[in-house]
């Protein structure tokens, strides 16, 4: 019997999705192998139970917690699928701004009310807190980025289907970026995240002449307090480094939380 494969999705642009959709070449051979039970993008199907559950999207709302906790449930194995569910991503910003300054300071008491009354789906000003799937339930892998790898999810899946543990390797994208012999931008004095990265995505941004900016999480053993200082050295206001260390709010660098 094929194995019954969904896909979720919460708050996200759906591009991670989109990322696995764009596998045209290979995606009747995936889908040969598997059976597609749920996927809003594709599918009006739905199913009781699944094999694998992939869910996208950062969780803000009481329902979305009920949702995922009601999905892990039916799920055996569950993917955080993109850095939305594996981090939280830009979204978990506004974690750090206090929601009465979101509508009400900035824009005014008749947005505020305009927003309130519009549409619940855009209460967001009532939110408390935007957090990754694994703050919710328990995750089985993460296929991170923003958006995705498409190699990582087949390999993924083509782990489960023989049995096997996908692995990826905890590598810094520094890793990927020297394989890919670019010129370290430190060398140009501008500053970068690849130390503290995971890697696993070629290094695509350096590689196309911008900076890593960390989509992908912090590495768990990262030298985060070595990065800092590296940072400090460049020159670069404090604020600035906890926004870069905040803009895919995987870490907090060290001594500069809250
Ligand atoms: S990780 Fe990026 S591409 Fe994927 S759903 Fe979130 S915002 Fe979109
Ligand atoms: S450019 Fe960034 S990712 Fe590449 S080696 Fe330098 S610090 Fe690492
Ligand atoms: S280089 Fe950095 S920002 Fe770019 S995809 Fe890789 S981890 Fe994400």
């Amino acid at each position: 019997m094929k194995p019954k494969v969904a896909f979720f999705d919460f708050a996200s642009c759906e591009g991670c999705q989109l990322a696995i959709l764009n596998c045209e070449d290979i995606l009747l051979d995936i889908l040969n192998l598997v059976e597609l039970v749920e996927f809003r993008e594709a599918l009006s199907e739905k199913a009781p139970r699944y094999d694998v559950a992939f869910v996208e999207g950062s969780i803000h709302r009481d329902e979305d917690i009920e949702r995922l906790r009601h999905i892990r449930s039916r799920s055996t194995y569950l993917v955080a699928l993109g850095a939305c569910a594996c981090n939280g991503n830009v979204q978990a910003r506004s974690n750090y701004v206090a929601p009465a300054i979101n509508y009400g300071e900035i824009y005014g008491e008749e947005a505020r009310n305009r927003v309130q009354v519009d549409d619940g789906y855009w209460q967001l000003w009532s939110h408390t807190r935007v957090r990754p799937v694994d703050a919710v339930v328990s995750v089985d892998c993460y296929l991170r980025g923003c958006p995705i790898v498409p190699e990582e999810f087949l390999h993924l899946l083509d782990s489960l289907l023989q049995g096997t543990q996908p692995y990826f390797p905890p590598i810094a994208v520094c890793v990927d970026c020297k394989k890919k012999e670019n010129e370290c931008v430190f060398e140009r004095r501008e500053t970068c995240m690849g130390p503290v990265t995971w890697g696993g995505c070629n290094a695509v941004c350096v590689n196309n002449g911008y900076v890593c900016d960390g989509c992908r999480g912090t590495l768990p053993h990262a030298n985060i307090e070595a990065h800092v200082q590296l940072m400090r050295e460049y020159n670069i206001p404090e604020k600035d480094i906890r926004s870069r260390y905040r803009m895919f709010c995987s870490a907090e660098p060290i001594g500069k939380g809250g």
